[in-house]
């Protein structure tokens, strides 16, 4: 019950992170909510990925996963045309499309075979710190409550920073954006290998092959838009499927799974103080919009980052380590937004709809606040 580090959270940001560590001989436990059985979305991986994963020592584990080639995207964006960029000037080549649930266990496994413990089906249930400066945190396995001892934290929880706001950090949320999928299966993916992403006025339009002849096809839009005119009723989703010429002219065969909604949204975390021995990484301590299309490389250079944070946490290095950690984050953030206002400024052929006034909006008032 008594580790160096507890991790909270086995995505792929969390995982690479209690890899790390147990890989400099840390004892390392990785508390993971989920049993990996309820399908997972982020299947489009950006060539960037292929060093970290190299890096990590995964690759042979990766191949083994049979992902497809990705060459790049078609973006039907600004207008009615599809312009193309493609993964071929890239440095590292051609991106990735992974089936995500398959992806992230091999990350956990690959942790394992590090040294870490993995404990699935754990959710953490409190956290407080004891008075000998450790954490004390309680776990629930199956009802049970566990308790468990560590010096430094993890949260690797994903954009709801479960454990971080248990200690006292907060979120800013940037917005409330939602992706609602739906998977097929029985497609001809051959000629597939690239993403696509397509706008109407209700928000954006996304689809790419996942291997065994599966699709995901995913509308991005607002959370209240979604409830509201119930764009997860699988009639509804239907009908604005339909809208998105390209899209549907793309994906057709057997819904396997869906339209499954998921929490999207984009936030920072903050925190008020920097002597604390924890840290957030991933879309805990950053989570950006999937138009980005670097959420999963964003996890793992932050799981790095956060591994060599935590390793200094324990050698005593506290606010230095944390505060160096928190500024590069605030960087990408501000970097992020920019880019983000930027691209969703092309479009301009559904401005009085409200998911892309909201977005004109928020492009004025960046103007408006770096003048
Ligand atoms: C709709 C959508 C589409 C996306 N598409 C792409 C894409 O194509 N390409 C891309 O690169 N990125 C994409 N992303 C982003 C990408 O999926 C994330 O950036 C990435 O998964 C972040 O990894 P993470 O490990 O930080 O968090 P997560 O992947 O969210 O993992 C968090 C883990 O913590 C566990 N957990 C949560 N709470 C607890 C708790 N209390 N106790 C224990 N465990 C807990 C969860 O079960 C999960 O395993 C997409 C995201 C969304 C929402």
């Amino acid at each position: 019950m008594e580790f160096d580090v507890a991790v909270v959270g086995a995505g792929p940001a969390g995982a690479a992170a209690a890899r790390r560590l147990a890989q400099h001989g840390r004892r390392v436990v990785l508390v993971e909510r989920s049993r990996f059985e309820a399908p997972r979305v982020g299947e489009s991986l950006a060539p960037a990925t292929q060093p970290l994963l190299v890096e990590l020592g995964v690759w042979p584990q990766f191949m083994a996963l049979s992902p497809l080639a990705s060459y790049g995207t078609r973006s039907v964006w600004g207008s009615a045309e599809a312009q193309e960029h493609s993964h071929l000037i890239n440095p590292y080549g051609c991106g990735w499309h992974v089936d995500r649930l398959a992806f992230d266990r091999m990350l956990a496994e690959a942790a394992v075979m590090a040294g870490a413990e993995l404990r699935c089906g754990t959710a953490l249930a409190s956290c407080e710190a004891a008075d000998d400066g450790r954490w004390l945190l309680r776990l629930n396995h199956a009802g049970d409550p566990t308790p468990l001892r560590a010096r430094v934290l993890i949260d690797a929880t994903g954009r709801a920073a479960h454990l971080a706001r248990w200690v006292g950090a907060q979120r800013i949320v940037f917005d409330r954006l939602v992706g609602v999928a739906t998977l097929f299966g029985d497609i001809d993916t051959s000629r597939e290998g690239y993403i696509l992403v397509e706008t109407t006025p209700d928000g954006w339009w996304y689809s790419a092959p996942v291997p065994q002849d599966r699709m995901m096809a995913m509308l991005m839009t607002d959370g209240d838009l979604c409830g509201r005119a119930s764009l997860s009723a699988r009639i509804r989703w239907r009908q604005l499927f339909a809208c998105a010429p390209k899209t549907f002219a793309r994906v057709s065969g057997t819904v396997l799974w869906g339209p499954r909604v998921f929490s999207s949204l984009s936030q920072r975390l903050r925190r008020s103080e920097f002597d604390a021995r924890w840290i957030a990484v991933g879309d805990a301590a950053l989570a950006v919009d999937p138009i980005s299309g670097s959420g999963v490389v964003r996890a793992l250079r932050s799981a790095r980052a956060g591994a060599e944070t935590a390793l200094a946490l324990l050698d005593g290095k506290t606010r230095h380590a944390i505060e160096a950690y928190e500024a590069d984050r605030d960087f990408e953030c501000t970097t992020y937004l920019h880019e983000r206002a930027q691209y969703y400024g092309v479009e301009q052929r559904w401005r009085e709809s409200p998911f892309w006034h909201r977005r004109a909006a928020a492009l004025t008032e960046m103007a408006a606040s770096s003048q």
